[in-house]
């Protein structure tokens, strides 16, 4: 080849971007070697391992049992693909455009079919007997932590085993299809459509609950479902608890609204609230009980409030305001936010993916969001606080209506209705013995999810002695047996009573907290709930949980004595 042609050559390979690629991938190939890469990549013994950060420690930490560690690794990763659920879950509810849906619902009952595939593998239960005798013969090895870790990942070994990955698929498609049904149906109130839809729950539901009846030698479906919610306490506890609570507001209610005849009424708060500054209030409010944006979001959607993501990324989801009411739209923060607070201040620095560091279920979960709701977020102080800051934002300087008493006692007012999310702090209870009756006899076979309409208006006139106009405002108004959730009702009135019993404590070991309150200063409180009940995540079962924090065991006393205080003897 001659000079002039091997030039000609150079040329046309420098004009074509195709050689121009190969030759700077070449350079780049020689600057940083394969084999560099890899060597510098730490000696972990499973794939997708990426480098543990820092304070990461507890979830990668070496241990002596080699069966411990290789749970470790496979918990992690099962808890990776929960998270990547969990976002896709929350961008379904968000973000996502609706053309998205049934794709989207795909990709969440294969990740759950996954996770269920890892968790349920023979390999697991292999590793579980080698693990637990390593811990038996050398206790010396293992801490409170690790063995606590150790039964959870028994614990959702345990459960998930029965249940087939069919099911466990089916399961997670028609939870998230289920929050579209419920927001038609109630759209358009049409039971017909919603009725196939339910049966198919409660139908799903009732094969899960044989499956772990049939596992566990038990006999009460309703109770295999509640479990899943709220372990460590029986549908026994739960129905005695209701029997001491009813018994007490069925003799208060009737003395409260008696004292209320005598009192002013409230002036209502309907006005015109911007959406912006509606949100602008939630969000500041979200931070004053210290809840991190820089790790989470509060977003308004047209689906029902709801909960949920990791540690790092918690997102809490409200319904579109009420421009006419910015108390709707704050309760539901209030609420959101209690729960949000809780997920982040879970042991995600040491424990990350473990079980350990998961929520204790949804009577504690709902402890945190009511204790915010309910509880602070209805006392004077908290009004005395908020009432200033809502005059300025809605433009209503020394407006009667924005006053602190008359706030206060739009919130604590009585009046017993048919819906459940306009119920009174005392009514709601009525709603949750309502509710919590339904689902046993439907789960436990006694009650066709056909005949749902006229069963539910029977025992709400029954139980609450209000009839409803039409399904929108009787059986069609949860959204709860939609997701297929049956057996989580009764957390919150558990939840209710942990949280009546959280602030007797609180208020016991945090000086001046009514002053701290009407401040806006509710750190103290995070505080402590983050040292008591956040940080711990399934270390304690649930009984030393709340005997820890407060005492004593979960008892209706400290509820029962709120509501006479508040609603008797204010
Ligand atoms: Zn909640």
């Amino acid at each position: 080849m001659s000079v002039f042609s091997r030039l000609w050559q150079f040329f046309k390979n420098l004009l074509n971007p195709a050689t121009v690629k190969e030759h700077v991938a070449r350079v780049f190939a020689r600057k940083r070697p394969e084999e560099k890469i890899d060597s510098a990549l730490p000696k972990v013994p499973e794939s997708y391992v990426s480098p543990p950060a820092p304070t990461v420690v507890r979830q990668y930490e070496e241990h002596p049992s080699e069966a411990y560690m290789k749970l470790k690794y496979r918990f992690r990763d099962i808890g990776r693909m929960g998270a990547i659920a969990e976002t896709l879950g929350r961008d379904f509810l968000t973000a996502m455009p609706e053309g998205a849906w049934k794709a989207r619902l795909g990709q969440i009952a294969f990740l759950n079919r996954r996770m269920h595939e890892d968790l349920t593998d023979p390999a697991v239960k292999h590793l579980l007997d080698r693990a637990k005798t390593h811990a038996e013969n050398h206790a010396e090895d293992w801490d409170k932590w690790d063995h606590a870790n150790l039964r959870e990942m028994d614990e959702m070994h345990g459960h998930q085993s029965p249940v087939s990955g069919d099911l466990i698929e089916k399961r997670a498609q028609l939870s998230y299809e289920g929050r579209r049904r419920h927001r038609d149906a109630l759209k358009n109130s049409d039971w017909p459509s919603a009725r196939g839809f339910l049966a198919d729950m409660v139908d799903m539901n009732r094969q899960i609950a044989e499956v772990k009846c049939r596992a566990t030698g038990s006999n009460s479906h309703y109770q295999a479902l509640m479990s899943e919610y709220m372990p460590g306490i029986s549908v026994m506890e739960v129905e005695d608890w209701f029997g001491t609570i009813n018994k007490s507001l069925n003799k208060m209610l009737p003395k409260i609204l008696e004292k209320q005849e005598e009192e002013e009424e409230p002036l209502p708060i309907k006005d015109f609230y911007p959406a912006k500054a509606q949100m602008w209030l939630n969000h500041a409010l979200l931070e004053a009980i210290g809840f991190d944006f820089n790790r989470g979001g509060l977003f308004e959607t047209g689906h029902n409030p709801v909960e949920g993501g990791t540690p790092d990324d918690t997102r809490l989801v409200i319904k579109n305001v009420d421009i006419n009411d910015f108390m709707d739209s704050m309760k539901s923060a209030l609420h959101e936010g209690g729960h949000g607070v809780y997920i982040q201040g879970l042991p995600r620095k040491t424990w990350r993916y473990q079980p350990i560091a998961q929520d204790m279920g949804a009577a504690v979960h709902e402890s945190q969001a009511l204790l915010v709701e309910m509880i602070i977020g209805r006392t004077k102080p908290f009004f005395d606080f908020l009432a200033p800051r809502a005059e300025g934002l809605f433009h209503g300087l020394h407006n009667p209506m924005l006053s602190a008493d008359n706030l206060h006692k739009v919130k604590t007012r009585v009046q017993p209705s048919a819906v459940r999310k306009k119920a009174d702090e005392v009514t709601y209870f009525f709603h949750m013995q309502h509710r919590f009756e339904l689902e046993r006899d439907l789960i436990e076979g006694k009650l066709k999810p056909a005949d749902l309409p006229e069963a539910w208006n029977a025992k709400m006139q029954d139980i609450i002695g209000i009839q409803p106009k039409g399904v929108v405002d009787g059986c069609l108004q949860d959204v709860h047996w939609f997701t297929g959730k049956f057996g989580y009702f009764p957390s919150y009135t558990v939840g209710h009573m942990l949280a009546a019993q959280l602030y007797e404590k609180i208020n016991k070991d945090v000086p001046d907290l009514d002053n701290l309150v009407a401040k806006g200063d509710f750190m103290p409180v995070t505080k402590w709930l983050g040292k008591n009940i956040h940080s711990k995540g399934r270390l304690l079962c649930f009984g030393d949980l709340v005997k820890n924090a407060t005492g004593a065991a979960l008892s209706p006393a400290p509820l029962l004595k709120h509501l006479e205080g508040r609603y008797l003897h204010a």
